[in-house]
């Protein structure tokens, strides 16, 4: 299976109301498992890098290239996106390194100059084919970016994706990052009024800290692109904590890691398979005669149209 094209993966979830996952990777361990879940769950998966991320490995170019290669072999769809740039220095790197998709946040500026900012690199990448999203919402203060107190205005996201041209749009609804607790309360009218509202996919940053149950509901009331980071740094750290507390004389890092890769991977399928069934009763899709809703094949959604202490800011 090719690597992905984002927009291959995301815009047939719109059409049929499904949900997508984005897990961010840390490490190689992380972006094995995460396809490994996507295998598991014989859905498409999306690999996302944050800007962080090519800092804590001091380059884009290590990790993007594990990603990339890792994405090629997969048996299921996986796209490779730049995740939290807010540098367009690492937006050219990573379209130049290959990845297909970018987040470009220049949220934490004024509406008109998240505006010309955003139009700016949506322009460029657009010129190379590569898939834009953008966020809107965030009002800084101390919780800093998606606090849960932020609000996403339908009618200014409107007016900012038909100004900036981006392909699909991260909004505040209630969520907030690195959450390390799953108590977040999502504002799923705003969720709805936005879908009405904006012609390109939703995203959810900081659904970490959202309950399964309002994943689920959010992505019935129009959300697409589902960001997660910190919920599988937590079974990571927990397994890799585990492990080592029931072989204290343990060193190899190849014993506790795979530990921690084994508890992604199951993670990941357990989401994935969340998100994608989340949408299918309300869009019909439910067989008559089953007991319960069947999941999507692979292909429809992806080919029917083809840490507990993260470093900030983190899903
Ligand atoms: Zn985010």
């Amino acid at each position: 299976m090719p690597l992905a094209a984002m927009g291959e993966i995301v815009e047939p979830a719109r059409a049929a109301g499904f949900g997508v996952c984005a897990f961010n990777v840390i490490g190689i361990e992380h972006a094995e498992a995460i396809v490994a879940g996507a295998e598991t769950a014989r859905a498409p998966v999306v690999l996302a890098i944050s800007e962080n991320c090519a800092s804590y490995h001091g380059a884009l170019e290590p990790i993007a290239g594990a990603c990339l290669a890792l994405a090629r072999r997969a048996r299921v769809p996986v796209a490779v996106h730049l995740d939290h740039a807010s540098s367009a220095e690492l937006v050219k790197a990573a379209v130049e390194l290959g990845l297909g998709s970018v987040m470009y946040d220049a949220s934490a500026l004024r509406y008109a100059d998240n505006v010309r900012a955003t139009a700016e690199t949506a322009h460029w990448c657009h010129g190379r084919g590569i898939w834009v999203e953008a966020e809107l919402g965030e009002i800084g203060g101390k919780d800093g970016v998606h606090s849960p107190s932020a609000r996403t205005d339908p009618d200014e996201a409107a007016g900012f994706v038909a100004a900036t041209a981006v392909d699909a749009l991260a909004v505040a609804v209630g969520s907030s990052h690195a959450m390390l607790t799953r108590v977040a309360v999502l504002d799923l009218g705003l969720i709805a009024r936005l879908h009405r509202a904006v012609g390109v996919p939703l995203v959810l940053h900081g659904s970490s800290g959202v309950p399964d149950q309002d994943l689920a509901a959010a992505v019935r009331a129009g959300m697409t692109k589902i960001n997660i980071a910190t919920q599988l740094n937590k079974v990571f750290t927990a397994a890799v904590r585990a492990c080592l507390t029931a072989e204290p004389a343990a060193v190899d890092p190849r014993r506790y890691g795979s530990a921690g890769r084994d508890a992604i991977a199951a993670e990941v399928a357990r989401l994935l398979r969340l998100t994608r069934t989340a949408g299918i009763v309300e869009t019909g899709i439910v067989q008559e005669g089953t007991a319960g809703p069947r999941e999507p094949a692979v292909g429809e959604g992806a080919k029917a149209g083809g840490a507990g202490e993260p470093l900030s800011p983190v899903e």
